[in-house]
């Protein structure tokens, strides 16, 4: 069943307590996907919340970089295509960015303008939301180019950072910490 798939991916996902600082719990994704089974069945819990909640979706858009490892994956099994937002000075042509803030400082994020037509439909992925910062700039770069956030669907989030606030989107996540 479904509720046994994501309790065998669980397990498997690696926990890192002071990673890369004191005071983070870093929750590893790799851990999981050294495992065949999972990850045949996290491509089926992704793929199937898709179908379920977006059927109409036609592109999926992954984030640098642990995103990336979801973004083919999924646009491979629904018959969609697939983006890259990037880290600034990445991408070829013209793009449109957008900052978002860390802990300390802050970065920039990157989309070209071609990757996605006026009034597409588009999933957002990304390994994990935290404080939400990420998935906020996104979204803000998806509508940007004239894209229409459908979702932001993550593996894992961490609840008591209350990231999903920060987003106007529909926001799902596998497993919640
Ligand atoms: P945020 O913008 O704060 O939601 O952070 C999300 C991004 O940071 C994701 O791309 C995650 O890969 C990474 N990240 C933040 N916190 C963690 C954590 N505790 N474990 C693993 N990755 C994390």
């Amino acid at each position: 069943s479904g509720a046994d798939k994501l309790d065998y991916v669980k397990s498997k996902i690696g926990e890192y307590v002071d990673f890369p600082k004191k005071g983070i719990v870093f929750r590893d994704i790799f851990g999981a996907l050294t495992d065949g089974k999972a990850c045949v069945y996290l491509r089926d819990l992704l793929a199937h919340h898709i179908r379920i909640t977006c059927p109409d979706v036609e592109l999926i858009v992954g984030l640098d970089s642990r995103g990336f490892l979801f973004n083919l994956l999924l646009a491979t099994e629904l018959g969609t295509g697939c983006a890259a937002i990037r880290k600034k000075g990445k991408l070829a042509g013209e793009v449109v960015a957008v900052e978002y803030q860390l802990e300390y400082g802050s970065d920039t994020f990157e989309l070209q303008r071609s990757a996605i037509k006026p009034g597409q439909r588009v999933v957002i992925v990304d390994d994990l939301l935290a404080t939400g910062g990420s998935l906020l700039a996104a979204t803000a770069l998806v509508r940007k180019v004239g894209g229409v956030v459908l979702e932001c669907l993550v593996v894992m989030e961490l609840l008591g950072l209350e990231g999903r606030k920060k987003l106007d989107c529909n926001v799902h996540a596998l497993i919640k910490y």
